[in-house]
C-alpha cells in the first residue's frame, strides 16, 4: 500500500470550526505554532497543543491500552491536558490530527481519539482531519488557500530550525540563538496569520521573503566562538520523536552538549515523499494520463515554487547543507539496502538520508526511534551494512518509550565514535 497524505481539510459533519479553537500537536514547537498561524489566516483560531511533561503519560495511560506507540500516547496525553484547562468547552475545541493510510499506526490516532472523546462524553470535540475520501467540508472554498499557507509555514519552521541548529553550538553567549529564534518565529507568524482577504498569495510570500531576510541578518549577528569545533551529526529517525523534544529527552541538546552539531532531517522531506507516492500510485494503476495526475503535478509544482522562494533567501548560508532536490533519485541512494517499492514510509528516508549525511561530510548519523516502531527496526537492522559500504560510518538507533533514561553516556560514547571516525578520514585525506 503506497503512503497518501493529502493536505486537505476533512470535518465532522454537522459541527462547525467556527467559534472554536483548533489544537495543533506540537511535533516541533515551531511547527504548531506556524500551522496555527496558518489557520488564523482563513479565521480559524488555532494554538500549538500543550506541551508534554510528567502528566501527558499520566493521562494517555487511562484510555490506551498499550499498544499505543509514543507519538500516539503523546499527542492523546497532551490533547487530554486541553480538557483539564480552565474554562474547557468540548463545544468550543477542535483538534488537529493529520492521518494517513501508511502501514503503521498513524492512522489510528483519529479513530481513538474520537472513541476516547466520546467515551468521556465529550463527543461535540470536533476532530479535523487530513484525508482524500472525506473531501472539503467547512472550511470549504478557503481549505486551498490554507493548504498553500499550511506548506509555507512547514517550509519555514524547517528553516528556522536549521538555522538554530547550525547556529547554537557556535553561539558565544549561552542561549542568544534561541532568543532569536523565538523572536524570528514571532515575526514569521505574523505574517502567515494575515487574513487572506487581505493579502494575496503572491504578496504574503513577498512580505515573507522581506521577514526572512531580517530573520538571516538576525542570526548572522550572533556572536560565534571562532574555537568551538563541534562534529557535525546527522538525525534521522521518526518523525514526531525526532522532532519532539519531550518524547526524545532532549537529545539534540544532549548531542550539542556534548560537542556535537545538529542537522535534523525536515518535515518537507516527509511531505515531498508523499506526493510522490501518490504520482507513483497512479502511474502504477494507469491513470499517468489523468486530471488526477495532472492535479498531482500542478500541487508538487507550486510546492516546489514556494519552496525555492523561500530558500533562495538562505542560499550562501546553507552551502554544505542543501537538501535533496528530487526525491527518486534520493531515494536511488538506499536501493541496495532497502528499495523503496519493499519499504514504504520512513524508514525508507531514514536509510537514503543516512547516506546523504555521509556523502556531506557528518560524522555519524543518530536515529531517533519510538521503542517498537518498525521503522527503527527495520532500519537498525540496515544500518551495519551501509556503515560498512562506507567507511565504517558511524550510525546508532537511540530508542524511546517514555520512561526516562539516561542517554547521556551513550550520546557521550557515540561522540567518541564519531570524532574518531571524523579524524581517521581527515588523516586518509591529507595522506592522499
Ligand atoms: S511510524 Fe511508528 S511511531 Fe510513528 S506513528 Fe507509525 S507506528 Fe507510531
Amino acid at each position: 500500500m503506497r503512503y497518501k497524505f493529502n493536505l486537505i481539510m476533512a470535518v465532522e459533519k454537522k459541527k462547525t470550526i467556527y467559534g472554536r479553537t483548533v489544537y495543533i500537536p506540537q511535533m516541533s514547537f515551531e511547527g504548531a505554532k506556524c500551522m496555527a498561524a496558518a489557520f488564523h489566516s482563513v479565521g480559524i483560531n488555532a494554538r500549538p497543543s500543550p506541551p508534554g511533561d510528567i502528566h501527558t503519560y499520566d493521562l494517555a495511560r487511562r484510555y490506551l491500552s498499550g499498544d499505543e506507540c509514543l507519538p500516539e500516547a503523546v499527542t492523546l496525553g497532551n490533547f487530554l491536558k486541553i480538557t483539564q484547562q480552565p474554562g474547557y468547552d468540548p463545544a468550543k475545541t477542535a483538534l488537529f490530527l493529520p492521518t494517513s493510510n501508511g502501514p503503521c499506526r498513524f492512522g489510528h490516532y483519529y479513530p481513538l481519539a474520537k472513541k476516547i472523546f466520546e467515551d468521556r462524553g465529550e463527543d461535540d470535540v470536533m476532530i479535523l482531519t487530513t484525508s482524500s475520501s472525506t473531501g472539503y467540508e467547512d472550511i470549504g472554498k478557503r481549505a486551498k488557500d490554507f493548504v498553500r499557507t499550511a506548506w509555507r509555514a512547514v517550509v519555514i519552521s524547517d528553516i528556522l530550525r536549521k538555522l538554530l541548529l547550525k547556529t547554537r553550538p557556535y553561539e558565544a553567549n549561552k542561549g542568544e540563538a534561541d532568543m532569536v529564534f523565538s523572536q524570528s518565529l514571532n515575526w514569521v507568524c505574523q505574517v502567515l496569520s494575515i487574513p487572506i482577504a487581505e493579502i494575496s498569495h503572491r504578496v504574503r510570500m513577498q512580505r515573507l521573503q522581506e521577514v526572512l531576510v531580517n530573520i538571516r541578518q538576525a542570526f548572522a549577528g550572533i556572536e560565534r566562538d571562532a574555537s568551538k569545533k563541534p562534529l557535525l551529526i546527522g538525525i534521522v529517525g521518526e518523525i514526531f520523536c525526532r522532532l519532539n523534544d519531550f518524547s526524545n529527552e532532549n537529545l539534540v541538546r544532549i548531542i550539542e552538549m556534548h560537542g556535537g552539531e545538529v542537522w535534523m532531517s525536515d518535515v518537507s522531506e516527509w511531505i515531498f515523499y508523499t506526493r510522490d507516492e501518490e504520482i507513483l500510485g497512479y502511474i502504477e494503476h494507469g491513470r499517468r494520463f489523468s486530471f488526477s495526475m495532472l492535479g498531482a503535478q500542478i500541487k508538487l509544482a507550486i510546492m516546489r515554487s514556494d519552496e525555492h522562494k523561500i530558500l533562495s533567501v538562505f542560499k550562501d548560508d546553507l552551502q554544505g547543507y542543501e537538501e535533496p532536490s528530487n526525491i527518486r533519485r534520493f531515494l536511488n541512494k538506499t536501493r541496495p539496502y532497502l528499495p523503496r517499492e519493499g519499504a514504504r514510509g520512513e524508514m525508507v528516508l531514514n536509510a537514503a538520508r543516512a547516506l546523504w549525511y555521509y556523502e556531506k561530510g557528518a560524522a555519524g548519523v543518530v536515529d531517533i526511534s519510538p521503542f517498537t516502531c518498525m521503522n527503527g527496526i527495520v532500519c537498525e537492522s540496515v544500518y551495519p551494512r551501509i556503515s560498512r559500504d562506507f567507511e565504517h560510518f558511524p550510525i546508532r538507533v537511540f530508542y524511546f518509550d517514555g520512561i526516562h533514561s539516561n542517554i547521556e553516556s551513550d550520546v557521550e560514547i557515540f561522540l567518541e565514535l564519531a570524532r574518531n571516525f571524523a579524524n581517521k578520514k581527515a588523516r586518509r585525506s591529507t595522506e592522499g
